[in-house]
């Protein structure tokens, strides 16, 4: 393992980690322990951001979300792992000679400064961006009282009055996951399709009202919600709005190595493919965490990224002992 006082311009590391939440620190924390010399870049943006508590993570339940990752970077660095704040901009192939296999070329990734870091693999753990609907004022609520994750913050909210936004194909999914945890729920169809016979008759068997009408903004008292507006100048009183949001993947550092992310097929925005370890279709390059499941929870991604480091691990083993055997049989063939 290369140990190095701190990181600097031109450094080669066995891993790179573009991004650094509970998926790459998961993953640079399993890697350090199998004396992999790695280096985290991390935005510091995690998705969970704007919430005050995360919740359903075994044994850090409540935890803020920064203080996780906090501790997360503590961890790492018992291990040598190294922790660039800042941002990747892009990642190039490096080194790809006619002595390795596809997977075994490196990469040279490029910070935002300038500076250039190389590894001989890549893991890409850069999340995804919430897109919200145009309402003014439902960005400053988002991960307060307008959620998205009944399992994150149904508990929190539980016997209130909920309106779920009609603005995705899992709309009435929500709305109906969210009875669970009140009885008190309105189903707002906004600018969407208004819910078919089927889905009205679900929602309706639920006791969930349906209030036809485009909702134009938030109503805020005391820095709580209070309710949202409707075009017609109706105000629906409610303690927390529930919407699906569009998945948009960070995903500059693989959109420069041709990686292009794919389309959900429940029209939750978009993820990039991998195999069940992560492997992108680039050789060399891993992902993991909500960039590959925008539906994972803290908990997952942090299991997707220990995953993907056991798998780099063991690629960079093999890279390593198929190395070992061809230096053994060249000085083999020099003594005879
Ligand atoms: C409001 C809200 C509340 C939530 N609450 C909960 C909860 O209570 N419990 C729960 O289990 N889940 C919760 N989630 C889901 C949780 O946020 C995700 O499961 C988790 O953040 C995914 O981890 P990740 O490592 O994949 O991505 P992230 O946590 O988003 O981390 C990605 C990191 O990569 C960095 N990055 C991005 N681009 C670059 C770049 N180019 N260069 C360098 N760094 C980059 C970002 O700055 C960020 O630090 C919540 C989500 C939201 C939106």
């Amino acid at each position: 393992m290369t140990q190095r006082p701190q990181p600097g311009n031109g450094d080669l590391y066995d891993v790179v980690i573009v991004g650094g939440g509970a998926a790459g620190l998961s993953a640079a924390l399993t890697l350090g322990r199998a004396r992999r010399s790695v280096v985290v870049i991390d935005g510091g943006e995690p998705r969970n951001a704007p919430a005050a508590h995360m919740h359903g993570f075994l044994s850090r339940e409540g935890l803020p979300p920064g203080q996780l990752l906090e501790m997360g970077r503590q961890e790492v660095a018992r291990y040598g792992v190294q922790v660039i704040a800042g941002r990747a901009r892009s990642a190039a192939r490096d080194g790809a000679g006619p002595d390795r296999t596809e997977s075994e070329g490196g990469f040279a990734v490029e910070l935002e400064t300038g500076w250039t870091v190389g590894a001989r693999r890549l893991l890409v753990t850069t999340g995804i961006t919430d897109e919200l609907p145009a309402i003014p004022g439902l960005r400053q609520r988002w991960g307060r009282d307008v959620l998205h994750c009944p399992y994150c913050h149904g508990w929190e909210v539980r016997d209130q009055p909920i309106g779920v936004l009609g603005i995705s194909p899992m709309s009435v999914h929500q709305a109906l996951l969210f009875r669970q945890w009140t009885d008190r729920l309105i189903y707002l169809p906004h600018i969407g399709p208004h819910p078919d016979p089927e889905q009205a008759e679900q929602l309706a068997a639920r006791g969930i009202r349906v209030v036809p009408g485009e909702v134009t903004g938030v109503e805020v008292d005391d820095d709580r919600l209070s309710g949202v507006r409707l075009r017609s100048g109706e105000s629906i009183p409610l303690q927390a709005l529930v919407l699906a949001p569009l998945a948009v993947p960070r995903a500059e550092v693989l959109d420069s190595l041709g990686l292009e992310a794919t389309e959900h097929p429940m029209g939750v925005g978009a993820y990039i493919t991998a195999d069940k370890t992560g492997l992108t279709s680039v050789p060399g390059v891993w992902a993991a965490g909500n960039l590959t499941d925008p539906s994972a929870n803290v908990l997952a991604s942090a299991a997707a990224g220990a995953t993907a480091a056991a798998a780099i691990n063991a690629d960079l083993v093999a890279e390593d002992t198929r190395r070992a055997v061809e230096a053994g049989r060249d000085r083999l063939s020099a003594e005879v």
